[in-house]
């Protein structure tokens, strides 16, 4: 019966379909640059190579070569390209259920929840599809607490300068960075914000219309600023006493990153909501709000909503990459990795004056350059790394969770070359 249905589709105008659809795949990559600026809203500035397939801790362009991927889909990839758990778990739930939307219970988000709550401060979790929703999604509900139970005068919420946490208009407006925000006014209101590490400045900026106090544990985007743990402590005690609530965002520092499976363990404060999203699907889009209990409860049914949020394919590559991450030797590994990458290019900025700092927590790592970062992620390229340069000079190398000793060998011995030839 079911594959009859599938003859049927299949001999009618799904083969023309997937003839109209050979052309593409096999277009070189000037014809696919040009294109993309035709039909894509220029939103991007890509780099010159499109990535058609990936394995492990590598990727291949159109044309074959292949790449050391130190970039890993922008902190995404976590268990590297194709990994075999991933793939299966997402075939799987393909063939049995893609979507049934939250009308209804699906296995999947209540598991994922389950497991997120068991492996972090968390009590309960709304699930999105994006960083920024996520963020979104905390916005409203520190709100909705504050206004619950102080009134609609309690609305403010701090954030840092440098920081980044989407492009949603709220998110934007969240966002520390006048770049971001350039050309969109009005923003939000309610937003204030205070420079990073800088614990009195939040004490000062603290009143009783303050609903929420939200950060970075690192500012990843914002040339990767890991936050002082006294400075965070200072500000759990604060947030405590003049119930105002701590947001950490952990998109990007989520998820194993940092060498745990969240960076606030290892800073040694528990913040009342945090975010996730980038490495939480290790690729399939999927993004999560979690809070305490009592946060929690100032949603109610029809407060928040999102159509796909925790949809089962979503959840079961979240649920695989989670099960890698906690049974696997994962998050040890990222932990030895990390600190032996930070001592790589810790030698290499006392060999070469031009890199000013190195900054980081597992594999999470910036190089702060004295001279424009993006030349090198372009010399780079060409010899087969990708890296990526935030803050015109920083750069940033996220690669997944799962890179090797050798890997990191080879990121350093061409980075070395390139900066000396830059000197
Ligand atoms: C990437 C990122 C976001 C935004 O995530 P999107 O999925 O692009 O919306 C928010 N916060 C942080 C810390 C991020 O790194």
């Amino acid at each position: 019966m079911a594959e009859d249905f599938h003859v049927a589709l299949l001999t009618s105008d799904v083969l023309r379909f997937a003839d109209a659809c050979e052309g593409p795949l096999a277009m070189p990559t000037e014809e696919l640059r040009l294109e993309a600026e035709r039909y894509l809203m220029h939103t991007y500035a890509r780099l010159p190579i499109s990535i058609a397939r990936g394995r492990g801790s590598r990727v291949y362009d159109l044309e074959g070569r292949e790449y050391l991927d130190f970039v890993a889909g922008i902190a995404v990839n976590v268990l590297g390209h194709s990994h075999p758990d991933l793939i299966a778990a997402v075939q799987k739930q393909a063939q049995q259920l893609l979507h049934a939307s939250n009308l209804y219970y699906t296995e999947p988000q209540v598991k994922l929840a389950r497991t997120l709550v068991d492996h972090s401060f968390a009590k309960k979790v709304f699930f999105c599809n994006s960083g920024a929703e996520a963020n979104e999604a905390a916005i409203k509900l520190v709100r909705r607490y504050a206004h619950e139970k102080y009134g609609p005068d309690r609305f403010e919420i701090i954030t840092m300068l440098r920081s980044f946490h989407g492009r949603t208009m709220a998110t934007l407006t969240a966002t520390g960075q006048e770049k971001v925000q350039k050309g969109f006014a009005p923003l939000l209101p309610g937003f204030l914000y205070v420079p990073f590490n800088d614990f009195p400045a939040v004490e000062k900026a603290v009143t009783n219309r303050t609903a929420a106090v939200m950060l970075e544990p690192i500012q990843a985007e914002g040339g990767v600023h890991v936050a002082d743990r006294t400075y965070l402590s200072g500000l759990r005690d604060l947030c405590r006493q003049r119930d105002v609530l701590l947001i950490f965002d952990e998109v990007q520092t989520g998820m194993g990153r940092t060498g745990t499976l969240f960076a606030y363990e290892q800073l040694g404060v528990q913040p009342d909501v945090m975010t996730l999203a980038k490495g939480l699907g290790g690729g399939v889009p999927i993004g999560a709000c979690l809070a305490t209990d009592e946060v929690a409860a100032a949603f109610s049914a029809g407060t928040h909503a999102s159509t796909f949020g925790g949809n089962p394919l979503a959840c079961s590559a979240a649920l695989a990459v989670l099960r890698v991450l906690l049974e696997g030797r994962v998050l040890e590994h990222c932990r030895r990795m990390g600190d032996y990458l930070a001592k790589g290019l810790h030698d290499c900025m006392d060999r070469l004056t031009m890199v000013k700092d190195v900054r980081g927590m597992g594999l999470l790592q910036g190089m702060e350059l004295a001279i424009d970062g993006q030349p090198v992620v372009m010399d780079l390229l060409a010899r087969g790394i990708l890296i990526n340069c935030t803050v015109e000079r920083v750069l940033r190398f996220i690669p997944p969770l799962i890179v090797t000793q050798r890997d990191i060998d080879r990121l350093l011995d061409v980075l070395s070359q390139v900066l000396n030839k830059r000197v």
